[in-house]
């Protein structure tokens, strides 16, 4: 299942980042950039965090997913669009197949949420 790798990469992201602060600070929300083509369903995202961070130091961290759309651009057109995605991922205007992808393949942490824990 893609979600569950997915997750496992952030929560060791997460991890290393945690594990280099000397005050470990109590994270309250784990903000998240899944764009639109990267095939992540953000319900299943968060379904499988929620299994993964169960009886860890995320326990209870809330996931904040913020979906990017999926944007292309034409060079023929010097314009960009926004493919259909599953029925064409060409330009409408001139029919070039898409080959320039601006946003919607990020999958990246925006920002954690944290406070001290004193
Ligand atoms: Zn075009």
């Amino acid at each position: 299942m893609h979600e569950t790798d997915m997750t496992k990469a952030l929560i060791l992201t997460v991890k290393d980042w945690y594990d280099s602060q000397l005050e470990k600070p109590k994270i309250e929300k784990i903000h998240l950039l899944v764009g639109e083509f990267t095939c992540v369903e953000p319900v299943s995202l968060k379904f499988a965090f929620e299994a993964q961070a169960s009886n860890t130091f995320l326990e209870n961290v809330e996931l904040v997913i913020k979906e990017k759309p999926l944007i292309a651009f034409c060079h023929h057109c010097q314009r960009e669009y926004r493919p259909e995605i599953g029925i064409q991922y060409a330009c409408p205007d001139c029919n070039c197949p898409m080959e320039d992808i601006r946003s919607g393949r990020e999958l990246k942490i925006e920002r954690l949420e944290y406070s001290s824990n004193y």
